[in-house]
């Protein structure tokens, strides 16, 4: 049985390499957002996540460490990527 609601769409909402902005100022990834955040662009408070700008790693604070998601899977860099949206890091580990 499937939990399918009719917003829910086929494909993924978020991007893998991308990070977004959870309910309380989380950072998610597509691989740990969850199926909900995942599919309908919503965490499971039904806030919509929005995605990580470019200027918005710039602006995180150094002592807050790398800008990564919650699980630590995906960070990001500082650099714009060609479509204008910061580039993953590959160095986090
Ligand atoms: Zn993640």
């Amino acid at each position: 049985m499937t939990m399918a609601s009719r917003e829910t769409n086929l494909r993924p909402l978020l991007r893998e390499g991308a990070l977004y902005w959870a309910d309380n100022a989380r950072v998610i990834c597509a691989k740990c957002a969850g199926q909900s955040a995942l599919y309908t662009g919503r965490d499971i408070s039904g806030q919509k996540v929005e995605r990580i700008t470019v200027a918005e790693v710039r602006a995180w604070p150094d002592d807050l460490g790398i800008l990564r998601c919650a699980s630590g899977c995906t960070a990001l860099t500082a650099i714009a990527g060609p479509d204008g949206w910061p580039l993953e890091r590959g160095d986090v580990w």
